[in-house]
């Protein structure tokens, strides 16, 4: 019988890519193996995801892609949290996973499922027939070790977060503010709430966890991994560093062309994630903070969130942007700037020599790109983990500059102009320049020829041990925790 890895990833594409890249990775270091992952209707309703399944599955034939029976539920209730929709998903998908489970292992020999966090709700499931069972984590090993403290620093508190401002310490963190904290985990009496600390909890039992991010950007949270200290109570499960696990190119790109006419390391992207929206005072403070800033930019500009977002929040109808943003602005920057509708190849961008700065919402992939490409921060968190990725990007790593904003998160168009010239002119920006070029030194050795990321580099070049492989376990290797400890 054939060994099989199961991967169930999180709807969303964001998630979804980055479970099937790691799947490339694991049959870079084991082509013997072949990988099943699972996917509900919910997974391949955007035209996007379907693509990228008709893509996958033409390039990387080992890896199949297993469709469970659609449920026949009622709509689930419009005001629940996209977050909350997706655990109570894979919760309802419990018995279906179970039966795929036992199918697949009628025909090939299950080595291992690897969840991601948010699918914790099969975590059980698997258990109970006795495969090993990972976590792919998709933010940073910060958050990994965050998500493993919380029964730690959240369960014993009287009260939830949003009834007190204070400041967390958790191991290897410089301190969070409670106000920080992620929206999820604000209130002990709501379900995304009671989800993040079952996954906490899961993820304490797993057989490992696996993280997209690379050493020498968080070496001090590893440390802390590796010693147990996120787990004081228990041990903590071995965790596996793959990243960064970076997305190749995607073709040619009209704003790839204008930034080849720019000079080198010049021009300030800004872009704000997969989901990000502003509103329309913000848009239009922000072109005022260009125009001030004097700098060159490639600005990706959204329709103003709907003042309803449940159910919107993935609709991206083209701006209107003579309307959006104050009048003559694009004729005036037409020399300095470019405006693009929505989209653009932000993993290119940031790899264009002419970029020289990124004003980023903290999500991780895109501090992975930057990091990777050498591209310095300005922080702009909106949603999510993202205020807290910021303490860690600012005050941790040092690889971002701090943007003052209204507690509703609103940024003047002066302080706007004023961190992108401290950013990239001024000597506070250039020792966080110097920084991150350092760094992007370090992320493209851990990038094995640009197809995977073998731990084993990671480690030769930043001096955590011995060479380490992902998913050791299922070829009988060590973690990276204990390599550590021992360095
Ligand atoms: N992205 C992109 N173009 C855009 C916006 C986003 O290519 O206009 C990509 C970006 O390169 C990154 C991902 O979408 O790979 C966003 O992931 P991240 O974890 O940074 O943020 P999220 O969208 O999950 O908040």
């Amino acid at each position: 019988m054939e060994d099989v890895v199961v991967m169930f990833p999180s709807v969303g594409m964001g998630h979804f890519i980055s479970m099937v890249e790691l799947g490339e990775l694991i049959l870079t270091h084991d082509p013997s193996l072949s990988i099943t992952i699972l996917l509900t209707p919910k997974h391949y309703e955007a035209a996007s995801a379907a693509n990228y399944i008709k893509t996958i599955t033409g390039t990387t034939p080992s890896i199949n892609f297993h469709h469970l029976r659609p449920l026949h539920h009622p709509p689930p209730d419009s005001s629940i949290h996209f977050f909350d929709l997706v655990y109570q998903l894979i919760k309802q998908y419990r018995p279906v996973v179970r039966d795929a489970l036992q199918s697949i292992s009628e025909k090939s020999n299950i080595k291992a499922v690897i969840l991601d966090f948010m699918s914790n709700h099969a975590f059980e499931v698997c258990r109970s027939l006795n495969i090993p069972t990972y976590f792919l984590f998709t933010g940073s090993a910060f958050g990994a070790g965050i998500m493993l403290y919380l029964r730690t620093m959240l369960e014993n508190l009287p009260g939830s977060l949003k009834d007190q401002k204070f400041y967390i310490e958790a191991p290897g963190n410089p301190p969070i503010c409670s106000l920080d904290m992620p929206s999820t985990l604000q209130d002990k009496d709501t379900d995304s709430y009671k989800n993040l600390i079952c996954t906490s909890e899961n993820m304490a039992k797993s057989s490992g966890i696996i993280v997209n991010t690379f050493a020498a950007l968080e070496p001090r949270v590893m440390k802390a991994l590796a010693d147990g200290e996120y787990i004081p109570d228990g041990p903590t499960p071995p965790t596996y560093y793959v990243g960064p696990l970076i997305k190749g190119n995607t073709g040619d790109d009209k704003c790839l062309d204008w930034l080849s006419s720019q000079p080198s390391k010049s021009v300030v992207v800004l872009i704000f994630g997969s989901l990000g929206k502003l509103k329309k005072d913000q848009l239009i403070e922000i072109a005022k903070g260009l125009e001030k800033s004097g700098q060159r930019f490639l600005w990706v500009v959204r329709n103003p969130p709907p003042e309803n977002e449940a159910g919107h929040a993935f609709e991206f109808k083209d701006p209107d942007l003579d309307d959006l943003l104050p009048a003559g602005f694009l004729d005036r920057t037409k020399e300095m700037g470019l405006v693009v509708n929505n989209w653009a190849p932000q993993g290119e961008i940031l790899r264009h020599e002419s970029v020289g700065g990124f004003v980023c919402h903290c999500g991780w992939n895109s501090v992975l790109e930057a990091m990777h490409a050498g591209v310095p921060l300005v922080a702009w968190p909106l949603y999510a983990e993202q205020r807290m990725n910021r303490v860690h990007l600012v005050e941790g790593i040092k690889v971002a500059l701090r943007l003052k904003m209204s507690e509703e998160g609103f940024v003047t168009a002066e302080e706007l102009a004023e961190r992108l010239r401290e950013l990239m002119e001024e000597e506070s920006g250039r020792k966080i320049r110097d920084h991150v070029s350092n760094m992007s030194i370090s992320a493209k050795a851990a990038v094995a020829d640009g197809v995977g990321v073998p731990l084993s580099e990671t480690s030769r070049h930043t001096g955590l041990g011995e060479p380490k492989l992902v998913i050791l376990p299922l070829s009988g290797a060590r973690s990276c925790r204990s390599s550590v400890k021992s360095a």
